[in-house]
């Protein structure tokens, strides 16, 4: 029945996001405030469970993170995502992470995606558009870009934050060097066991890198061994 719905999907999304609050997932007020204000739904394939604490398939053998570690990553980065900031979002999938960094990071900020698959760049695109970040892509704050993202994205380096969305076998050089001294860099490293490492280069540019927890993540992999299934 209607009222045993939950409400509009608005109000659903709001609903994952106070869960993730009573989990004790989410304990920044940022946080809350970006995930309410970018509707997940937006962002899954029709007919998959928006929000749902659990990763889906988006297609291309990739999957869109589950919510817990959308909010576990933007709170690690938050620091890294205040207005004016610039933020890389790598193997952006379907845009989600990316909308929500450039919300936090705003008009005078940038916010960049790049993905390998050209499909998923265009959904993502689509995505956005739907969205509430959708007046930052057309200002051109937001950007979505087709590359390698082992390569990062030089034009608009260095990076206040970076995040990977997929799992390196071992830390790619160039996203260091993209990263700003007092960056932070959130990425997936290792093959079948994970850990989320949190990379912040100091002032003198050094780096300090900690495991932040053990995860699971799609490969950062070539094009090919990608639509192969690696
Ligand atoms: N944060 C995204 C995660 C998508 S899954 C989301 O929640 O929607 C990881 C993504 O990394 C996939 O879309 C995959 O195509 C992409 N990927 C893997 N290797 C890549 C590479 N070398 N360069 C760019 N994107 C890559």
């Amino acid at each position: 029945m209607e009222h045993h719905s939950g409400g509009s999907g608005t109000n659903k999304n709001k609903q994952m996001v106070e869960q993730l609050q009573r989990y004790g997932v989410i304990s920044s007020k940022k946080v809350v405030e970006v995930m309410e204000t970018i509707d997940r739904a937006l962002f899954v394939p029709d007919g998959t469970p928006a929000y749902v604490d659990s990763p889906m398939a988006i297609g291309y053998n990739a999957t869109i993170s589950a919510p817990h570690m959308h909010a576990t990553c933007l709170q690690l980065l938050e620091e890294n995502l205040q207005p004016g900031m610039h933020a890389l979002d790598v193997g952006s999938g379907t845009g989600y992470l990316t909308a929500c960094f450039a919300t936090m990071v705003g008009p005078q900020g940038r916010a960049i995606g790049v993905e390998h698959i050209p499909e998923l760049v265009a959904a993502s695109i689509k995505n956005i558009e739907k969205s509430a970040a959708a007046s930052l892509l057309k200002g051109g704050s937001l950007s979505v870009h087709a590359g390698d993202g082992r390569e990062g994205w030089p034009e608009h380096a260095p990076y206040d934050a970076i995040h990977v969305g997929a799992a390196a076998p071992e830390i790619p050089q160039p996203l260091i060097d993209q990263l700003k001294p007092g960056g932070r860099m959130v990425i997936p490293v290792g093959k079948i066991f994970q850990d989320l490492q949190v990379v912040d280069k100091n002032l003198d540019g050094s780096v300090s890198i900690r495991s932040e927890t053990a995860v699971r993540y799609v490969p950062l992999t070539s094009r090919d061994a990608q639509l192969k299934g690696y």
